[in-house]
């Protein structure tokens, strides 16, 4: 049977759900778990999730892993199956993977990459759970309401590069009072061409950041470079944008 897509994504889910209820086995594996299984998943499939390193990426985002087989099945799960156990061990494995790049380096908040509120309830927002746990073990607070979206966004899967940068630009806004000033770890779930991450990191710098590092669980395997609409790399200091970011509008209720 075809589906639209609209139909698709609201059953899909909903069958990803009901398949977590039912089953008793590991996800990945399908053998039986042992009692030292972690968020539903046994050892052996965790211990094998570090194969999946990301290609070398220059100064750009730090991801965890590359976006491929089990850690694909695993964010469906966190993300659509609602399956939030998996954050923890998930956020662990970010956390390690920013330490290993920026031990050293002062970061004073983590904010998660805001989500469109129509596409995802908050429960299932991916990126905040993880930037939970990411800003538990790194020691850092967590900034909730920094950024949020200013208009909602269609999927953009599949859509050329240069088409999402248009498309993500103004998206995103941040709180001057919250990030003014301070060195911002912004954290993703899965990071495709960067255009989405290019947007916030721009408006995270217009509410003067003083920085923005990003740390995302994956990044497809064949990474664009990526370049926001003015022409610089993403892994480039955000330049900020022309436009005022209307700071008192911005920042909402205290997080
Ligand atoms: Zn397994």
């Amino acid at each position: 049977m075809n589906r639209s897509p609209s139909i698709r994504w609201l059953v899909d889910p909903w069958r990803d759900l009901v398949a977590l209820l039912a089953s008793g086995p590991c996800p990945l594996c399908a053998r039986s778990l042992p009692r030292r299984a972690v968020a539903g998943v046994c050892p052996a499939c965790w211990a094998g999730l570090a194969r999946l390193v990301p290609a070398p990426h220059g100064d750009g985002p730090v991801t965890a892993f590359s976006y491929e087989g089990p850690i694909v099945v695993l964010h469906r799960r966190l993300k659509f199956a609602g399956d939030l156990s998996l954050a923890r061990p998930l956020g662990r494995r970010m956390a390690a993977a920013w330490r290993r790049r920026h031990r050293s380096a002062r970061f004073d908040a983590v904010v998660p990459l805001p989500s469109d509120p129509l596409r995802l309830p908050p429960r299932r927002h991916s990126a905040r759970r993880l930037a939970r746990v990411v800003a538990r073990e790194l020691e850092l607070p967590l900034a909730r309401r920094a950024l949020r979206k200013t208009r909602p966004t269609r999927p953009q899967t599949g859509r050329p590069r240069r088409e999402r940068l248009v498309r993500m630009e103004g998206v995103f806004r941040a709180c001057p009072r919250r990030v003014g000033g301070r060195a911002i770890l912004l954290v993703d779930d899965v990071v495709t061409t960067g255009a989405t991450v290019a947007a916030a990191r721009n408006a995270l710098a217009a509410a003067g950041a003083e920085r923005v590092g990003v740390l995302a669980l994956a990044r497809t395997p064949r990474p664009v470079a990526v370049r926001n609409p003015a022409g610089r790399g993403a892994a480039e200091p955000a330049r900020p944008p022309r436009e005022d970011p209307g700071p008192r509008t911005a920042c909402g209720r205290p997080s």
